[in-house]
């Protein structure tokens, strides 16, 4: 278990095409463990292939529970597909691990249905989840199609988040 450089906004690897899991194996599972390592070490929720520049259509999700613990709610999720869009256009708070020090907000749809499968290679659903899971899956599976969630933002706040970002690129590579 490692944790692994996390790929910054607008490295080029972000929008690389993500090719689908055929091998369920030991490095598979490896693979994820390093995934939740990284993902806990910079305090996300999420965490997609790209992100640690392993170009393939692998997600990792802990939603904390209500006292904001993580660990008991693992979920890997491989070769994922979003089969429905539902219910209402919800605005939502998004930072990114590969944004770091950004957040805005962003709309997304009330809930989805996303087809994958397990780490064992299992068809798997979650059928019309909503809440916190439904906006953290579109959030991941966003990543895998090599979308960022500043794509989404209006021109004007673009605009505003690559002057803000900028001075936070900086100041990064000022602290290394
Ligand atoms: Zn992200």
């Amino acid at each position: 278990m490692a944790v692994r450089e996390v790929i910054i906004y607008p490295d080029p690897i972000l929008r690389n095409k993500n090719t689908e899991v055929t091998t369920f194996d030991e490095d598979l599972k490896k693979l994820t463990d390093d995934m939740f390592d990284t993902m806990y070490e910079f305090e996300g929720i999420g965490l997609a292939g790209p992100q640690i520049a392993v170009n393939k259509r692998i997600v990792v999700i802990d939603i904390p529970d209500d006292e904001g613990n993580q660990h008991k709610n693992q979920l890997v999720i491989i070769n994922p597909k979003i089969t429905k869009l539902e219910g209402d256009i919800v605005e939502s708070q998004e930072g990114c691990l590969s944004v770091p020090g950004y957040q805005d907000t962003v709309t997304r749809y009330q809930r989805c249905t996303v087809e994958y499968q397990n780490l064992q290679g299992e068809h798997c659903v979650f059928d019309n989840v909503d809440g916190l899971f439904a906006i953290c899956l579109q959030h991941e599976i966003d990543h895998l199609e090599g979308k960022i969630f500043v794509d989404k933002l209006s021109r004007l706040k673009r605009e505003r988040l690559h002057k803000k970002y900028a001075k936070i690129l900086k100041d990064r590579q000022r602290g290394e």
